[in-house]
């Protein structure tokens, strides 16, 4: 993914460009809002707020009104009042200087997270429809699974971890992937706890949903045949 990163302290943008790097993000880099402005349209932008040559509250604004390009402002100010215009301009989270890259990453991957899922028009009402996997559905608003009239009971992280399976079913979803979305975005230790969670909801779901191990890469829910 693309970050537009508009900041215009070399030694902050130095350190940013080489940590997102790290995690397979592109970073192009510009120093003034103009530039910004002129950018191609990246994935995501990282905005500082004191620009040499306009305001980034403007700069926000600018962006906002042509496009939906998710938006994390970045303020050295520490000022609430900074951060509150931020996101009344349209900016979608914000971060004080100083941060830790990891809290970039982990703050790009939840407003990105989000604007897929309004993109798709879910988290919106109305509810979304229950999902089926064979002869097992999941409402996912009810936060129930039900194979014929019999509930199956999952603990709430089973219960997200089967819903991050099922609504991508016949795709390997990586574990990374799976991490980051059922447990806390700033959460990066060990993954055992995931393959817990997964033996667990193979003993619950048993034969009526299968989940296949990419060997170190993640797990796929199967199609099957609703019969
Ligand atoms: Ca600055």
């Amino acid at each position: 993914m693309h970050v537009l990163l508009v900041e215009d302290d070399p030694a902050i943008a130095g350190s940013l460009r080489e940590g997102l790097a790290r995690y397979g993000y592109e970073v192009d880099w510009v120093t003034t809002g103009r530039e910004a402005l002129a950018a191609d349209a990246p994935g995501v932008v990282l905005l500082d707020l004191g620009l040499p040559d306009m305001d980034g509250l403007d700069v926000c604004r600018r962006l906002r009104a042509r496009s939906k390009v998710p938006i994390i402002v970045v303020t050295a100010r520490g000022d609430e009042v900074d951060t509150v215009a931020g996101l009344e301009v349209g900016a979608d989270d914000y971060v004080a200087k100083p941060f830790g890259v990891r809290e970039i990453v982990a703050r790009i991957r939840a407003v990105t997270r989000r604007h897929a899922t309004d993109a798709t028009g879910e988290g919106t009402e109305p509810a979304p429809p229950p999902v089926r996997l064979g002869t097992v559905t999941i409402d996912v608003a009810a936060r129930r699974v039900t194979q014929g009239d019999a509930e199956i009971a999952l603990a709430p992280k089973e219960f997200d971890l089967l819903v991050a399976l099922a609504r991508r079913v016949g795709s390997v979803v990586t574990r990374e992937a799976l991490i980051d979305e059922v447990w806390d975005t700033h959460w990066f230790g060990s993954t055992r706890t995931l393959d817990v969670h997964v033996s667990a909801l193979r003993q619950k779901l048993g034969a009526a949903v299968a989940i296949t191990t990419v060997r170190g890469v993640g797990f796929r829910v199967e199609h099957a045949d609703a019969s």
